[in-house]
């Protein structure tokens, strides 16, 4: 098979393709392994309870059905969602938007993708343009997202010691560098894969070095604020048209629904509208008219604040506790980057005299799966910061002992390597 440029762009081997490949085949071989890989959200049984009862209303009454399955959205998005979100959010923070400020996408993975190629690659007259990604380690699943090759430049962060086992990643605003070639800055906040919440100081200098370009800060609340706020810190939910935040249903508990919402200035809204028609046509109702009701009476607030957070809040509580008391006092250094937000510890082990990718093998023979922190780099150069081999992203989201068994497994192994030198 010949394949085009794009054909083999997206053919090879992605970091995201081979990483989706092992989880699905460790978990389809039917060995009792210890989930710890993946971004599965947790179930909640409010939020469960919630979904029944929204979808059995709708099953009942032919008009929502129909709307449901059998109409074409326009391709900015399901309206009436889009119109209740607006309300909502002006009420509640004054943002000033109008459903031309919003656009619903397929997943937010799809927004990312959009956005990514709108603003970064080829522009002509020989100029191309990168996203800046001021704090790695960042997202895996915009590594490949580039339909340029490279569109990505990374920069390595501060690093500060919080407490004895604990430390925080840091925008070092002395090595950004946004230039003529930066098509637009993006953040994940909190950060997947480390748990990490950039402060209000940080967001502001990033939108003041955007606005200073005249290039968009993306925001990707994926696990964030207004929802579903998988956040353990403050931080202030923040909108403006310098802005392109993205949000998601996925981590509030809908990630089959597929529902993707951006808020951006009208001319951004009006132009990923435009690419989304031609890649999709329409954007599925789902997600949208299934959340509309908890947009509407803004519980999709009060149910994140109240039920989703502290849910994750204690989970994170008990995996913190399980590896400490798991590594003891045990002389070899290992840290957990501040658990700020999101469903994940980041775990550093200095030193360790194998790399994070030999560990995660190990692991997963121990029937134990987790990710390892070097695909999390996406647009650093090359370098021999041996940080990035040292780190392991370990997913909390599932059940607390299952979650406490696996961390236990990986402060032995951790021990073990030690032991063998
Ligand atoms: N952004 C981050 C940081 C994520 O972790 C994810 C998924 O795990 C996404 C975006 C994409 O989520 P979705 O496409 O389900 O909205």
């Amino acid at each position: 098979m010949k394949l085009s440029a794009f054909g083999r762009k997206f053919t090879a081997d992605a970091g995201i393709t081979s990483l989706m490949d092992d989880l699905g085949n460790a978990m389809a071989s039917g060995e009792d392994m210890i989930m710890m890989g993946g971004g599965n959200p947790g179930h909640i049984p409010e939020v469960q309870q919630r979904v029944q009862e929204i979808l059995a209303e709708m099953a009942t009454d032919e008009n929502q059905v129909r709307r449901l399955v059998g109409i074409y959205d326009p391709p900015q998005g399901e309206k009436q969602f889009i119109a209740s979100l607006a309300d909502l959010l002006n009420e509640e923070y004054g943002w000033g938007l109008k459903p031309e400020n919003i656009a619903l996408t397929n997943g937010s993975q799809a927004a990312f993708f959009m956005l990514f190629n709108m603003f970064g690659g080829e522009y002509g007259n020989g100029q191309r343009k990168h996203i800046l990604l001021p704090l790695a380690p960042e997202y895996i699943g915009y590594a490949d997202a580039g339909i340029d090759q490279d569109l990505f430049h990374a920069v390595q962060p501060d690093i500060s010691f919080t407490d004895a086992h604990e430390f925080k990643y840091r925008v070092d605003f002395d090595a950004v560098e946004v230039t003529g070639e930066t098509g637009a800055i993006c953040v994940s906040r909190p950060t997947n894969p480390t748990g990490n919440v950039i402060t209000d100081e940080e967001l502001a200098r990033l939108e003041g070095m955007a606005r200073e370009h005249d290039i968009p800060l993306i925001v990707d609340g994926a696990y964030g604020t207004p929802f579903p706020s998988l956040l353990f810190v403050d931080a202030k939910p923040t909108w403006n048209e310098q802005i392109i935040l993205c949000l998601s249903l996925s981590k509030l508990g809908l990630p089959a629904a597929r529902t993707g919402i951006v808020i951006a200035s009208e001319p951004v809204i009006k132009a990923l509208s435009g690419i989304n028609a031609i890649m999709n046509l329409a954007t599925g109702s789902f997600g949208a008219m299934l959340a509309e009701p908890l947009v509407k009476s803004g519980e999709i607030l009060s149910l994140s604040r109240e039920v989703i957070c502290p849910f994750y809040k204690a989970k994170m509580e008990r995996a913190v506790e399980a590896f400490r008391v798991a590594m003891g006092e045990d002389s070899c250094r290992w840290y957990i980057h501040k658990p700020e937000g999101a469903m994940f510890l980041w775990l550093w082990f200095p030193d360790l005299p194998i790399s994070s990718l030999e560990l995660y093998q190990r692991l997963k023979e121990r029937g134990v799966l987790v990710v390892s922190g070097h695909y999390f780099f996406p647009g650093l150069p090359d370098d021999d910061w041996k940080h990035r081999h040292e780190c392991l992203r370990v997913t909390y989201s599932q059940d607390d002992e299952q979650v406490a068994n696996g961390l236990r497994i990986i402060a032995d192994e951790v021990k073990a390597v030690w032991a063998e030198q």
